[in-house]
């Protein structure tokens, strides 16, 4: 199987790219015959703040945020992102305002939690949720659900790269969707046509990366 790397870019601001490499791959619920690599995005200082500029556009002028809780590796976006929100600006709402950044822990379970003395970041105040993948939604949705219960309201969804955006039941602002991708799809692991055929996996995808099982040639 050729495993040619190919880049796909953002339209409005072409400077945001991710790879995406063809090929085999396993997460812990999907398999999928593409790995995006969204790393780029998050580590490079100035993606980072590309990616923010575009992130914070749909907030910009009409919704208040006290809080950005950052999940899979987006913090420095998210810092980006809420210094957008609060620069000055006639569209700016949140001028003069505090914006605090929080990176949840997750649990054995890989349930998400707030540290005790973070709460307060939480409880009653406007939250964006960002992260980098929604693939099943699973993760979004146990996230939702915790930061609501303890007392957070949710003004709005943020992500680098949606896989199903017909599919949700909350708005998602994403920067790529698997639309942008050509082939792009997901599969349930008894119904991977690829494994139908008996192709061997290639790799398994990762928190930020992944690990190969299988040599590329
Ligand atoms: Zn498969």
């Amino acid at each position: 199987m050729k495993n040619e790397i190919f880049t796909v870019s953002l339209a409005k601001n072409p400077v945001i790219s991710l790879k995406v490499e063809p090929g085999h791959f396993t997460t812990s619920h999907f398999h999928a015959a593409h790995y995006l690599d969204l790393n780029n995005l998050k580590t490079n200082a100035f993606l980072a703040k590309e990616v923010a500029i575009e992130l914070a556009l749909p907030y910009m002028s009409t919704t208040l945020v006290d809080t950005i809780v950052c999940m899979e590796g987006t913090e420095v976006i998210g810092a980006y992102m809420a210094s957008e929100l609060l620069q000055e600006g006639t569209y700016s709402i949140n001028m003069g305002r505090d914006i605090n950044i929080v990176t949840p822990i997750s649990n054995a379970n890989k349930n998400l939690m707030i540290q005790s003395n973070k709460q307060d970041l939480i409880n009653n105040q406007n939250i964006i949720v960002l992260v980098s993948t929604v693939s099943s939604g699973i993760t979004i949705g146990s996230a939702l659900e915790y930061l609501s219960y303890y007392g957070g309201k949710i003004v709005g969804i943020s992500a680098l790269f949606n896989a199903y955006p017909e599919k949700q039941d909350q708005k998602i602002h994403s920067l790529f969707t698997s639309k942008d991708i050509p082939g792009y799809q997901l599969f349930r692991p008894g119904e991977c046509p690829m494994c139908k055929v008996g192709l061997k996996l290639d790799a398994i995808i990762v928190h930020d990366g992944y690990i190969k099982i299988h040599c590329f040639d």
